[in-house]
């Protein structure tokens, strides 16, 4: 019965002897039989002399006696039955926080009638870990708050959260420097800065303001702070109010502060550049294109001239081949200044709208360019219009006039077959051309590199190298795509997509 009641009683005999030890007990130490080896009074310490006669004549104390090294005490009172010579004690056990009890070969079973032994017990494992684990998380958490705050502190911003109710809940160094003034500044509003500070009120009252409308009509508010304004110190300051909410719904905004005055006067200084650039372009643009413009004339007229001349009874053949040379070299010149000239036009005019005859345009282009060789070159042409075409004409034609006299420039004349295929698809979306030639092809590695100002794959034909260049300027701005296919030997083909405008005709006619 005792040994169920108390699993972790004892017997002592006059010498101190354990004679009897309860199941629990037993299992932390079988074989030993001295008190002193396994046991230390702990309660009553030194007051009262622990001998068996002593313990005999207090018999209402309370005893707590430890277990050595298994951070186990045993609370309880000694008592006698019967024999004299014997002492029980019973007790009831009490774990220390770090009091393993499977190392003892102890289970709950061994606590089984203790309750307050097992939730203590439990109490003591989980708190502990727990408390291990609170300890981490709230060590980790502060490492990461300073984390935080340094970082907050070392940003070249001024950054403050304010509440609801124009409070400040947080500043970083840079907003305030002084760590005093930071602190006192907790729960202080603008406008009590400001006052104690003694600053321009009228910018305090601004930047309430601002906050107010921010918190009222919850978005970001930008704005720049402009202090000594017109003096030597002046500063501006790039400000932004934006609101926030934290996990638990709290709202609260985010005010930061750049200081831009470098910026803002770099930035006049460039928009400055920037118009005295945009003049001196437009100047150059009208000059080339009055160059351009008025060059051709006279060009034409010493063209005509020469004609004159070829015809003339006086001319010999010696002559009149000097003069092919002639028109061979102003032809040249004047197909130079037409590319120059789209060029310029290309950039500096609108895109404008109208609708297209495709087929008409291809035929007068064609029948414009087909003398450029001596012999017969095809035109064939296949166009399906499931619908009209608007687009910029001016840009279509400089598109269609480079890459169908190329097609026919770069033409071959072995099989007597040369021709020029255009073909086209039209929708309410699109339109799709492709012009496709049997001539001679350019090699696969130089593909993209014709579309490169100035490039020419050879010197055999004349040209400018301007003309692809200038076709893929103008597709660009007809938000559109070029690609070519191209085999050496074999012939080439240029794929063009543009968009149909068929629905902004009304809007830029
Ligand atoms: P240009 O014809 O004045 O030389 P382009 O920019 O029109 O300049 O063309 C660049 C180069 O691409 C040409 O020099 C030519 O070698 C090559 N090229 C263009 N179109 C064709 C074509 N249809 N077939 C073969 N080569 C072509």
């Amino acid at each position: 019965m005792i040994d169920k009641l108390f699993p972790f009683h004892f017997v002592l005999d006059r010498s101190f002897q354990i004679v009897q030890k309860g199941h629990s007990l037993s299992k932390i130490f079988s074989d030993v039989t001295s008190f002193d080896d396994v046991f230390i009074f702990k309660v009553p310490s030194l007051s009262l002399e622990q001998n068996f006669d002593a313990i005999l004549n207090h018999p209402n104390q309370l005893y707590i006696i430890e277990i050595k090294g298994c951070d186990i005490f045993l609370q309880g009172q000694f008592v006698f039955q019967n024999n004299p010579d014997l002492l029980f004690f019973c007790g009831n056990p009490w774990l220390k926080a770090n009091a393993d009890i499977k190392k003892l070969n102890l289970s709950i079973s061994d606590f089984a009638l203790h309750n307050s032994v097992i939730e203590n017990a439990n109490f003591v494992k989980t708190s502990k870990e727990e408390i291990e684990k609170k300890y981490k998380l709230s060590d980790d958490f502060l490492k990461q708050q300073l984390f935080f705050e340094r970082l907050f502190d070392e940003i070249p911003v001024d950054m403050t959260i304010i509440d609801t109710e124009h409070r400040f809940r947080y500043l970083n160094r840079n907003a305030v420097k002084d760590d005093d003034l930071r602190k006192w500044m907790i729960g202080k509003t603008n406008t009590d800065y400001f006052i104690k500070k003694n600053l321009d009120i009228e910018l305090g009252k601004r930047r309430e303001t601002l906050i107010e409308k921010a918190i009222i009509e919850d978005v970001e508010i930008n704005f720049e702070d402009i202090h000594h304004k017109g003096t030597e110190r002046e500063v501006v300051v790039f400000r932004s109010i934006s609101p926030f909410t934290t996990n638990d719904g709290a709202k609260y905004f985010l005010a930061y502060g750049l200081e831009i005055t470098d910026i803002k006067k770099n930035y006049i200084v460039i928009e400055q550049k920037n118009k005295e650039l945009e003049k001196l372009n437009k100047e150059l643009n009208n000059l080339i294109y009055s160059i351009t413009h008025d060059f051709r004339s006279p060009i034409l007229a010493v063209k005509a001239l020469i004609e004159l001349l070829k015809k003339d009874q006086f001319s010999n053949q010696h002559t009149k081949d000097l003069l092919d040379l002639v028109i061979l070299s102003i032809d040249k010149l004047d197909n130079q200044i037409i590319d120059i000239y789209n060029f310029i036009v290309n950039i500096n005019l609108d895109v404008k709208y109208s609708k297209v005859d495709l087929r008409e345009l291809v035929e007068e282009t064609f029948k414009l360019v087909e003398h450029v060789v001596p012999y017969k070159v095809k035109l064939i042409l296949n166009i399906e219009d499931a619908s009209e075409f608007y687009t910029d004409q001016y840009r279509l034609n400089i598109i269609l006039n480079n890459l169908i006299s190329n097609a026919v420039k770069y033409s071959k004349n072995s099989d007597d077959n040369a021709f020029v295929e255009f073909t086209a698809k039209v929708n309410e979306k699109e339109c799709f051309f492709s012009v496709r030639d049997n001539g001679e092809g350019i090699p696969e590695n130089l593909k993209e590199k014709v579309f490169d100002i100035y490039f020419r794959v050879n010197e055999k034909v004349s040209g400018t190298g301007l003309g692809l260049f200038i076709c893929s300027q103008a597709v660009e701005k007809l938000n559109g795509t070029i690609e070519l296919n191209t085999i050496l030997g074999e012939g080439s083909t240029f794929t063009v997509t543009i968009p149909n405008s068929i629905e902004d005709k009304g809007l830029l006619n």
